[in-house]
Parts: C-alpha cells; structure tokens; sequence
C-alpha cells in the first residue's frame, strides 16, 4: 500500500535527499522548486564556453553519497566519475609562509615538519585523535534524530564526551596537537564556514579537516553540478515528481496540522506532510506568516554563518601557478574573524579561497584558458544595510588580485575575458538564505545537536525541516544526511499517528 503524498518545498540538496529517501518508503513524492533548475546553492553557470559550479567547488565524505545512491539501487560509482584532487587545498599567509594538504600521509607529515619540526608526531596524534572523533560522532550523533540533549549526550556514552572535544574549543583542540601556529591556522580556518572563530567553535569540528585528509578531495567530472543531476535522475527514477519554475507562496496548515501549501496564482496542493528545504528562518517568516507558535513576530532566528561575494572568471590563460583549491588567510585571524563575525564589517586583511577547477578538469574552461572561483566571505546583510554592493565587490576584487600578485600569481583584470559575481543579495534573492547567510545556521555549541532548529515543527502537525540551517549542519554531505533524518523522523511520525 502507498504512503501518504509528502510535498518538499525547494530542490536544495536536503530537498532532493529527503525526496529519495521518501520514495524509498513509498511516499508519493512532489518537489516544488522556484528556479528553473534543482540543486539551491550547489547550482551552476555556464557562459562564454566556461563552466562554474556556483557553490560548492570540493566534493568531500564520498561515502555519504555512495550510501545514498546505494540505498536507491545504485552507486557513486554508476552514477559519477570522481577525480581524485590531490595535492588538496593550499594555504597562504601575507609572510609568505604556505602549507600544502595531502592526503598522502608521507607528503602530509614531511609538509607539517617543514612548519616545526614536532608536528611530525603532532600530525600522527591529531589523526590518530580525530579518528576516533570522527567515528564516535557519525555512529552516535550526528546521523541521528536526537529529541533531547540527555538523549544526544547519552548517545555518545558518558565516558565519550571529554574525548568528543565539546566543551574546549576548535582552537584549543588544534594546539593540543601541533605547535606551528600556520598549521592551527589553517585547519582553525574552516571555522569561517560553519559560523565561528575557532576560538569559539566546539573542538569537535576538529574532524572536518581529518575527514578531508581521510576520505579525499573529489571532483565529479564535469564538475560538482553533475552530483545534484545524478540525485534528481535517481529521485525521478523512483517516482519522485519534480516540478522547477514552481515557487512555493505560503506552507499551510489548519488547526495545527499541515494542509498543503499555496502557490502564486492561489492553487492550492494538498498534502499531510510537507518537508520545508527552505532555509529555516525563511521558511518560518515567510512560508509560514505567523501560522506556526514559532513564526511568529517573536521568533527569534538562529545566529547565521556570513554571506559571500562569489565571482565566477573567464581568464584567459592557463594558471599553472594555482592548485585547485586555495585559502588566503590574513596576518591576523582573530582580528579577521571579529570584524566578520562581531564587528559586522568586511574585514580589512580579507581571508579569501580560489578554485581553479579547470586544473582538475580541462573540461570546464575552452583549452588554454582557466575558470576561477573567487569566494570572499562578507558580513550578514542586516549588518552591512545601504550598501553598494557593486562596488564592494569591485574593490574587494581588486583587493584579492592584488594578494595573489604578491604571492607571484600574475593574476589580473587584464586577464578577464567576462565574468559574473553574485552578492549576498544575489544569493539570498535566488535560494532565499536569510540575512544573506551562505552556509545557514551558525556551529557554535548552542547550535548543534539537539540545539540546533529542530527537523519537526513543534506545533504543526505533518511539517518537516531539511537543509543547512537544521540538523546536523551544513555542507553538501551533512544536507544529504539531513533529508534522510528528516524522512526517518517522517516515518516514525506516521507511525504515531496511524495509533492516535
Ligand atoms: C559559495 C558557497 C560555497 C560552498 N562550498 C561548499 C563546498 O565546497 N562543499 C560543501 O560540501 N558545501 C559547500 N557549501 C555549502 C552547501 O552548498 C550547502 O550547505 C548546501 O548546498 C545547502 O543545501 P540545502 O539543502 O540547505 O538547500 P539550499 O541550497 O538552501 O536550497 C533550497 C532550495 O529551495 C528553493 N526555494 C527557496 N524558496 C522557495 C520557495 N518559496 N518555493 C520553492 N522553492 C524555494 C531554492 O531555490 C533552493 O533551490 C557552499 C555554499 C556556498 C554558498
């Protein structure tokens, strides 16, 4: 027998997820996207005989997807051909100073002594740690509905907490390892897209960097775009409808239970359960216009990671000079983190990241020529109102030319053939992110687990949440898992109400 119609509002990568594993459980399944195209933030451009992949530019936890893929009869590997990206990311400071990851451990470890000599054996010790970091929290938490926060500690076992690294912070669990200050940094670094300084992030974020040392950098061929035609290929394949061009006007509800939802010309679409992919804050003060106790003028939103300034580049020539990925951090983080993250402001020393995915995929860019990806993290728009946004980008454009050339990257507007750039406004009028936020709710301790926004409405029956902004987090992977927590809470919530 079929289950009940479940409605998902946006083709995000949680939207795509959570439609699959419904399908799976025999749900007939409808996804209502507003752009022409699925895929949300993990979109893609393509001009001038250049591709770009807007948003995510590294595939990471490969066996997220497989897992996902072979649950619907299929695999990774069936559905994308993956190119291993290895040398990984590259990291440079104003001195000079570099640090080249690999997930060769010999490369790694000769390039971690190269920076001191004692983080040799700091390397070995911080894997060796966030190994186990790393297994306790995917087996116990983070792939799991947690209803309460006794419930998520007592999942990862008492004796486990300490070793988690919750209570320090993502700093202090790096300089428990490693002595160079330029290796802290760097791994500290990730912090800036999960929402915090690693000075205030839990140090159980210390697995990212580990998770992508362990299980690689991968670039689907043709680039990360063809990682969300694989999932909406599958999704269809299973029966899922997919309706694009579809914006979704209001979610609806009546006596606290979940109706349908409305679209613009006032149709309406029936259905007990609908899953919002709609960044959460968003969802509750637009798509739910007070209906829910939560969306009301009261609802107070979670702390939001920053925007971004993406720029999409047709350069003329190739760039030998630049691996895949890069990070320019500033001479001072922590001054660069509170500027950005309390201050409010872009910060003066700029932490910027490049890809030059044409390096790992001729591909992508006409032959002798490259498509760059410039992503400069900016504030949250509530905190920068009125301003020019073109000429902001304009000057922080010139401003990260300008520190590529000091680093003896030849880089130059001389070198742009055309190109595209996407504000926070860009971004948050497409895919409707709040405040202009890029990664949706921030990382800190108050926002993990059970403290992040919940998957279920607490007052509306049959509503649903998947995506960056609820649980587990943000992130290709993490949105993946988040539609198949958000369908196993689905499940049991149908359970439930077949006993009422
Ligand atoms: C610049 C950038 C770089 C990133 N780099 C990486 C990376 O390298 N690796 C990585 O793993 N992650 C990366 N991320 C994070 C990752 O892209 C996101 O965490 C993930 O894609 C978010 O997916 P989501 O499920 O929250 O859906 P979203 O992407 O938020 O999609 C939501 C969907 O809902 C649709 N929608 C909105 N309103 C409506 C409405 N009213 N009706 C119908 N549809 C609606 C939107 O159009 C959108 O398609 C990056 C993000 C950004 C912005």
């Amino acid at each position: 027998m079929q289950n009940d119609r479940a409605i998902v509002v946006g083709g995000g990568v949680g939207g795509l997820s959570v439609a699959i594993h419904l399908a799976l459980r025999d749900y007939r399944v409808s996804v209502f996207e507003s752009n022409s195209r699925v895929g949300g933030r993990a979109n893609h451009l393509e001009f001038d005989g250049f591709k770009f992949d807007t948003g995510p530019s590294l595939l990471n936890y490969p066996w997220v997807f497989d897992e996902l893929f072979q649950a619907a009869g299929t695999s990774l590997a069936k559905e994308l051909d993956l190119i291993r990206v290895d040398p990984a990311i590259k990291f440079y400071w104003p001195d000079k100073q570099t640090f080249q990851l690999s997930s060769d451990l010999t490369r790694l470890s000769e390039e971690c002594r190269r920076l001191d000599p004692r983080d040799g054996v700091g390397l070995f010790n911080f894997l060796k740690d966030a190994r186990r970091k790393y297994n306790l929290s995917f087996d116990r938490l983070v792939t799991r509905n947690a209803d309460s926060p006794l419930a998520w500690f007592s999942a990862s076992g008492v004796t486990n907490l300490t070793k988690l690294g919750l209570f320090r912070s993502m700093d202090s669990q790096l300089r428990k390892h490693f002595k160079s200050k330029k290796i802290i940094e760097a791994f500290g670094s990730y912090g800036m897209y999960l929402g915090g300084a690693p000075y205030d992030l839990p140090g159980i974020f210390s697995i990212i960097p580990f998770g992508e040392l362990e299980h690689g950098l991968w670039l689907p061929r043709g680039g990360m775009y063809g990682l969300i035609e694989a999932m909406e290929r599958v999704a269809i394949r299973l029966g899922v409808e997919v309706r694009t061009s579809s914006p979704v006007q209001s979610i609806d509800s009546e006596n606290g239970r979940i109706s349908g939802i409305t679209l613009p010309d006032g149709s309406k679409e029936l259905a007990p359960i609908v899953v919002s992919n709609v960044d959460v804050p968003t969802t509750m003060t637009r798509l739910l216009d007070g209906k829910s106790k939560a969306s009301t003028k009261d609802y107070k939103p979670p702390r939001m990671t920053p925007g971004v300034i993406t720029y999409y580049l047709a350069i003329d020539r190739e760039l030998p000079e630049l691996n895949h990925h890069s990070v320019f951090l500033p001479e001072n983080p922590k001054q660069a983190y509170d500027q950005l993250m309390n201050q409010g402001r872009v910060p003066k020393d700029l932490p910027f990241y490049v890809s030059v995915a044409s390096n790992t995929d001729h591909s992508l860019a006409p032959a002798g020529k490259s498509s760059v990806f410039l992503l400069a993290p900016v504030p949250l728009l509530s905190n920068m109102p009125e301003t020019d946004w073109q000429v902001v980008t304009q000057q922080l454009q010139s401003q990260m030319f300008r520190r590529m050339n000091d680093h003896g990257i030849a880089i130059s507007e001389k070198d742009v053939l055309s190109q595209k750039t996407w504000s926070p406004v860009d971004w948050s009028d497409q895919f409707g992110l709040f405040d202009g936020s890029a990664f949706g709710a921030a990382h800190n301790f108050r926002q993990i687990g059970p403290f992040r926004p919940r998957n279920i409405s607490s007052d509306i029956n049959g509503l649903f949440f998947t995506g960056a902004s609820t649980t587990p987090g943000t992130g290709v992977p993490m949105c993946v898992l988040s539609g198949k927590m958000a369908a196993d809470r689905i499940v049991k919530w149908g359970l439930k109400e077949m006993t009422v």
